[in-house]
């Protein structure tokens, strides 16, 4: 699985950072949150597929 964010789309909510700080992550100067693991384990999938689900601007796209 591969975690692809779209910069354009990110206004640096946060909502994804709450549900999968695994693999997401903001400091107060970011514009665009980070992605601090771009092939996180399978163990992962529900919380980063639920991030992207929630994420107000459909910026997170899951590959694979
Ligand atoms: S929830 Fe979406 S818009 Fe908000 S920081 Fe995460 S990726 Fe960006």
């Amino acid at each position: 699985m591969r975690v692809i964010l779209d910069e354009q789309r990110c206004d640096a909510h946060g909502v994804c950072v709450d549900e999968c700080p695994e693999v997401f992550a903001l400091d107060d100067d970011d514009d665009v949150v980070r992605v601090l693991i771009e092939e996180p384990d399978e163990s992962l999938r529900e919380k980063v597929e639920r991030a992207a689900l929630i994420c107000p601007k459909a910026a997170i796209t899951i590959e694979g």
